[in-house]
């Protein structure tokens, strides 16, 4: 099997949240291979966990996806305060004798955008719309990077590391299989230290909310990075239960048109044609600009001028994840790449600090909650997404009743669709399939 076989065989897709097969995004040639070591949401510790520990797998890995690519370049972005994973990395580049270099940026937000990224280490512009490939930049975020190591030797992803912090007893990473219950991760950190909580999957700035009463639902992915409890009556909270309705007529009424949430945007910043503060105002009855509603399309969702630079309490980010929606519902892509202005003259003195952010989400007593290493969980049962990446979902290959082992494959996709295979996370027997598969273990599940 050839490089790209044993990441597809093996279901690597991208593990910082965006779940894109990564067998497809290392097809081709590309100049740069950029790693994103950044790990910009506020709080989380799971991509500095890794690049401390697995720097050695990080930098072998490297060395052949750039070989594979025929990358000139190979980088990977952290930020210069981490001098931890700094020094691991260093230490292996040079045991190790690669070419892989380091690339360190300042404690800003996103940093880790993709795009930003991009801009950061090779002054390249991904165009609007477009993709890091259009530039001749492949990005891969460090947990990825691990996974394709395992790939290559043949092991596939069948667990997930997890930051799980806020309002619980033993704030900490959880290493769990694919399938685990949220709860389960919640109860093994101590469960919460309060009663009345919502649940935050992923980072602050752009996880989604969970209500107590779905937790029951929700399980680990192979994109989940976070898992943070907080009091239901915390603010960001409240701004993201708002339905588009409400967003609205609330726009309408407070919206001053002050143009911040454009000026801070980060995508604007970098030249794309992204003005929130437009789609405000069309919002607001401008239908002659109904046009300006498909800039939506080129929102990272960072959440930036709605936390940060409003100060009307607005929602432009939630609204452009409402009309985003809609527009593609309706088939409407972002075409018009030939759009390129220039990187705004101001972008460097409007980055975002990092710790004034967290201040500004009411989380700063969270910080530094998570301390070194991390607790493995072994749960009775397992309930397998077979669509936890971007594309088809997987089609199962096993039957209720079927005893599977660890590792084993138990739904794929076919070679050269979008998707990702799926694998057992634990041995056991499958008691349910529809569109997850459930493993329970057991005493039935002993494979003789
Ligand atoms: S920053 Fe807030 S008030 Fe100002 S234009 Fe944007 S949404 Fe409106
Ligand atoms: S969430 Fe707001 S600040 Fe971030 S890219 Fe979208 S419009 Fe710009």
């Amino acid at each position: 099997m050839d490089i790209l076989e044993k990441i597809f065989e093996a279901g690597v897709v991208g593990a910082g949240g965006a779940g894109f097969p990564t067998h497809i995004k290392l097809d081709g040639v590309a100049e740069y291979l950029l790693v994103n070591a950044v790990e910009c949401e506020p709080l989380l510790e799971t991509d500095k966990f890794i690049t401390r520990h697995k720097s050695e797998e990080i930098i072998k890995a490297m060395e052949i996806m750039g070989n594979h690519i025929q990358a000139k370049e190979m980088v990977i972005g952290l930020k210069k305060k981490n001098t931890k994973e700094i020094q691991a990395l260093r230490e292996a580049i040079q045991c190790l004798k690669s070419k892989v270099t380091l690339h360190l940026v300042e404690n800003f937000y996103p940093a880790g955008d993709e795009q930003m990224l991009v801009y950061e280490i090779t002054k390249r512009q991904v165009p609007p719309g477009g993709i890091p490939k259009d530039v001749g930049v492949v990005v891969c975020n460090v947990g990825t990077v691990v996974n394709i190591y395992e790939a290559l030797n043949e092991k596939p992803v069948t667990h997930k590391l997890v930051t799980i912090l806020g309002e619980v007893k033993n704030p900490s990473m959880v290493y769990a299989p694919i399938g685990t219950p949220i709860e389960k991760c919640i109860e093994m950190v101590g469960g919460p230290t309060i009663q009345a909580y919502r649940i935050v999957l992923g980072g602050p700035m752009m996880g989604r909310v969970i209500e107590k009463s779905q937790l029951n639902q929700e399980v680990v992915t192979k994109t989940t990075g976070g898992i943070i409890v907080l009091p239901e009556e915390h603010f960001m909270l409240r701004d993201k239960q708002q339905d588009l309705t409400q967003m609205i007529n609330r726009s309408r009424s407070t919206c001053i048109q002050c143009s911040l949430c454009t000026d801070l945007c980060p995508r604007n910043l970098i030249g794309h044609p992204l003005r929130p503060h437009r789609i405000m105002r069309t919002l607001s009855g401008d239908k002659e600009q109904y046009g300006v509603l498909k800039e939506a399309l080129l929102c990272c969702e960072c959440g930036v001028c709605e936390v940060y630079a409003c100060p009307m309490g607005q929602t432009p980010k939630n609204i452009n994840v409402e009309i985003k929606n809609l527009l593609r519902q309706e088939g409407i892509r972002y075409s018009d790449t030939s759009v390129k202005n220039e990187v705004n003259g101001m972008r460097e003195y409007r980055k975002v600090p990092a710790e004034r952010l967290l201040a500004r989400l009411e989380l700063s007593g969270y910080a530094d909650q998570v301390k070194d290493g991390y607790c493995s969980i072994e749960p009775h049962r397992v309930k397998i997404p077979l669509k936890q990446h971007i594309g088809k979902p997987a089609t199962p290959i096993v039957e209720v009743g079927s005893l599977v082992e660890k590792g084993q494959l138990i739904a794929r996709v076919n070679a050269g669709d979008l998707g990702a295979n799926i694998h057992a996370s634990m041995q056991g027997v499958v008691s349910e399939i529809n569109e997850f598969i459930w493993i329970e273990a057991g005493e039935k599940a002993v494979i003789q």
